[in-house]
């Protein structure tokens, strides 16, 4: 056992707290990591971040002369929240990349926030994780990176080697942590999402979608939306898979906690379904199967983007809401729609495009006014005009995602207006006419545009 007498202060970390010590007993970190026998043979830095297993952690207790409770609170696990099962007994690197696919981790590096560490607070253990972005005491974003030399801090690094590395009271490059910038001011409502992911982190059961659940499953549902709202037009990806990386830099995280909200905090999985609508609305002509592609089907939000598509027949979520506003307001028969709709009715933007082809331009604006007229997809709207429904819904997507922003929305207008003016025509048999020629116009250039097609599906 050590000569001292040195508990770890409230939330610290445990490589904090082990430079502290050394400072304490006059030896530098590196001979007290070889003293607790951290840096052993193929002991890697993660060994001490993440893994330290049960015998380890007695020993190094003992060794320290403090209760194992107080060095489980400078620990990772101390975060009930977190699941790191897999790494019990083990520091295979296959173990770390289980645990890191399962949840969002840092497998290395910290954050932290100047003013407290210039008020001589310990550097705290949950700044090693992705979901504090935020210090609670000063209501600022913590710092991702030395405000000198731009490195990303991490205290656990000097354990593997024997050059200069971070320790709590500097960078490498020398810098002092207390002397950068301290992060933006944070508003109440972000504070209130940060106390909300603390809770999910400690484990503790709350709300979710109108049922209680654990904190894991909360973690979980918040790193799918997160890594969906990546995929939203006004945010650049921060990884090429998001999912499986989170954002290092913690005024990302708060921007990608903030869109990710109104998911996570509806009052039920239904409102829930609406966030998540709104936010891959973002993107035109986004297939199931690129949603599946942002977050696993076995995400816990994974039910509520079925409820989303099911509810949106699978294609354009705010179309299918107009739609419904629109319904009781258009009442065309089927029968009166054309195949290919009158060119005159094509959003002005939409007139003189070289691509998608004109015919599919006129088919789209057809099958818009289909499910204004009562068709609850896609597929029935083109079964209603006489077209395979499958190459329908394809169609349609493909239209919307060649045009870009905002297709949707002109493709909603023009179909009201050239439905009321269906509505209001004389009853005239165009739509026999129409077929043939759309039909076998569709079959023409299919052949040109199927590669297109097919890659939107
Ligand atoms: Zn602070
Ligand atoms: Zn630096």
């Amino acid at each position: 056992m050590l000569p001292l007498d040195a508990t770890p202060a409230h939330g610290e970390a445990f490589a904090g707290y082990l430079h502290r010590i050394a400072a304490l007993i006059e030896t530098d970190p590196h001979s007290l990591y070889a003293h607790l026998r951290l840096r052993s043979a193929g002991r890697t830095v993660r060994y001490v971040h993440l893994a330290l297993p049960d015998w380890h952690v007695r020993d190094v207790s003992r060794e320290l002369g403090i209760e194992r409770e107080q060095l489980e609170a400078t620990l990772l696990r101390h975060f009930a929240g977190l699941d790191l099962g897999a790494l019990t007994g083990t520091h295979a690197d296959v173990a770390h990349r289980t645990v890191q696919r399962g949840q969002w981790l840092f497998l290395s590096g910290t954050r932290y926030c100047a003013p407290c560490l210039d008020e001589g607070r310990p550097w705290l253990n949950a700044w090693q994780l992705p979901w504090a972005f935020m210090c609670a005491s000063h209501h600022v974003l913590l710092s991702g990176a030395c405000s000198h030399c731009g490195r990303r801090p991490d205290l656990v690094a000097r354990a593997s080697s024997r050059s200069q590395g971070c320790t709590p009271e500097r960078c490498a490059c020398g810098h002092s942590w207390r002397d950068s910038p301290p992060g933006p001011a944070v508003g109440d409502g972000l504070t209130d999402l940060q106390r909300q992911l603390d809770g999910a982190t400690e484990g503790r059961p709350e709300p979710l979608w109108g049922s209680v659940t654990g904190g894991r499953e909360r973690l979980a549902a918040w790193r799918a939306a997160g890594a969906a709202s990546a995929r939203g037009t006004g945010m650049r990806p921060w990884a090429r898979r998001p999912f499986l990386v989170p954002p290092t830099d913690p005024a990302t995280m708060a921007e990608v906690v903030t869109r990710a909200a109104p998911i996570l905090t509806a009052e039920s999985m239904s409102t829930a379904a609406d966030a998540l609508g709104a936010l891959f609305a973002e993107r035109s002509g986004l297939g199931e199967a690129a949603i599946w592609n942002v977050f696993p089907r076995s995400s816990p939000l994974a039910p509520v983007a079925r409820m989303w598509l099911r509810r949106s027949g699978r294609v354009h979520s705010r179309l299918a809401r107009s739609q419904d506003q629109a319904l009781p307001l258009v009442a065309v028969p089927m029968d009166r729609i054309p195949t290919l709709a009158d060119p005159r009715w094509l959003p002005p933007r939409w007139r003189d495009v070289a691509v998608p082809d004109v015919t599919f331009r006129r088919v789209v604006v057809s099958l818009a006014v289909a499910r204004l007229a009562g068709a609850g997809t896609w597929h029935t709207a083109g079964r209603a005009l006489g077209l395979d429904g499958d190459y329908a819904a394809r169609t349609v997507r493909h239209v919307l995602y060649r045009l870009g922003d905002p297709a949707r929305s002109e493709l909603t207008s023009a179909a009201q207006a050239y439905a009321a003016a269906l509505n209001g025509a004389s009853p005239v048999a165009t739509r026999p006419h129409d077929l043939v020629r759309g039909v076998a116009a569709l079959r023409a250039c299919a052949h040109i545009e199927d590669r297109g097609l097919a890659a939107r599906d």
